[in-house]
């Protein structure tokens, strides 16, 4: 439903804002005005005023511009005067499909002011990330005032990548790798599913390091970091826990057979011959595996009875995969 626009015609920009004032504006309340004026037009945010449109009941179905400084005028890329007394969501339908239009529509009915960091997918804005505030004026208006934090939000992403990946690899480090285990297991716990830690460690790895060099070695770590992950679905996550050591977790498992067939591929696909300065290296791994809920029931029992089982292979051979058995934690401990 369309309502009656709350100014037929664009407004020179001082005039609006004379406009705005009530008719029984004294003289301080004129100079309030032009001070707010003078002061919104070289805020160094994106500033807009709104103002709503009631139906019969005074519900706010949506929003008129009534104002817009520089900055915005900026960011939206056309003339302000050609977007006064235009219908928001008609300007930018962007504002429906977010449902930021519900949010401003609340300000307005409870007065709460509301604060987000919104996702732009809308090409009439020139910025990704916009930091966003909306505050109630009176007589069904907002103050809504943003700022590109598009920067800023890519820089925070980028120290959250570090602080979870591996810096050789680009594998989930051991921070992530926990984290992703205590959702697995919460999952499954909800599905009656089973998950699947395999932990795998090169054997020998310390030979093959002196012998190629410590930047050589880092290449092979990188390779059996991508063979690896290429070996697994993508619901799965494979981890570098450091050293020679990696750790892959496998949801959505339902029989042990299932488990022990799909690590037994993992590591033929991990141990073909890699080249590297013209030689190539062969690989042997020993690898431990353990399974919720029948090995643990948390992250760390998990990860330590998968630890244990694969100690187990090495003391018993190499070359292996294994699963836990309760029996190993005693032995572990004498023999530590
Ligand atoms: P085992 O057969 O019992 O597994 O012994 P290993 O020689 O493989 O050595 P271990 O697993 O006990 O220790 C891993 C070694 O990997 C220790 C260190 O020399 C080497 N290493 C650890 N981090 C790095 C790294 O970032 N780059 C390289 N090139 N080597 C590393
Ligand atoms: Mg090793």
């Amino acid at each position: 439903m369309r309502t009656k626009r709350l100014w037929s015609k664009p407004l020179t920009l001082f005039n609006a804002v004379l406009a705005r004032r009530p008719r029984t504006a004294t003289p301080i309340a004129i100079t309030s005005h032009a001070r707010f004026f003078a002061a919104a037009e070289c805020a160094l945010d994106d500033f807009y005023i709104f103002d709503g449109i009631p139906d019969t009941s005074g519900t706010i179905l949506d929003f008129t511009f009534s104002y817009i400084n520089p900055n915005a005028e900026r960011r939206l890329g056309m003339p302000r005067e050609t977007l006064y007394g235009k219908i928001l969501t008609e300007v930018r339908p962007f504002m429906i499909e977010s449902g930021l239009i519900h949010k401003y529509r609340e300000v307005v009915r409870t007065g709460t002011p509301y604060t987000c960091e919104v996702y732009i997918d809308d090409e009439m804005i020139k910025a990704t990330w916009l930091n966003v505030q909306v505050v109630r004026l009176g007589n069904n208006s907002i103050a809504v005032t943003s700022r590109d934090v598009t920067e800023h939000r890519r820089r925070s992403d980028h120290i959250h990548y570090l602080a979870h990946h591996d810096h050789l690899t680009g594998l989930a480090n051991r921070m992530l790798l926990h984290e992703r285990l205590r959702q697995a297991v919460l999952r499954a716990q909800n599905h009656g599913q089973k998950v699947a830690v395999l932990l795998i460690d090169i054997d020998h790895f310390k030979q093959i390091n002196d012998s190629l060099g410590h930047a050589d070695g880092d290449v092979l770590l990188a390779t059996v970091g991508q063979r690896l992950l290429s070996s697994v679905r993508e619901s799965d996550t494979v981890a570098r826990m450091g050293g020679d050591e990696f750790v892959i977790i496998m949801p959505e498992f339902r029989t042990l057979q299932d488990i022990m067939h799909c690590g037994q591929q993992i590591i033929r696909n991990t141990v073909q011959p890699v080249e590297i300065s013209g030689r190539n290296i062969s690989l042997i791994l020993s690898v431990g595996v353990s399974v919720f809920p029948e090995d643990g029931c948390t992250a760390e029992e998990l990860l330590r009875n998968a630890d244990a089982a694969m100690y187990n292979v090495k003391d018993t051979g190499r070359n292996n995969l294994q699963t836990f058995d309760e029996r190993l934690l005693p032995a572990r401990r004498t023999t530590a």
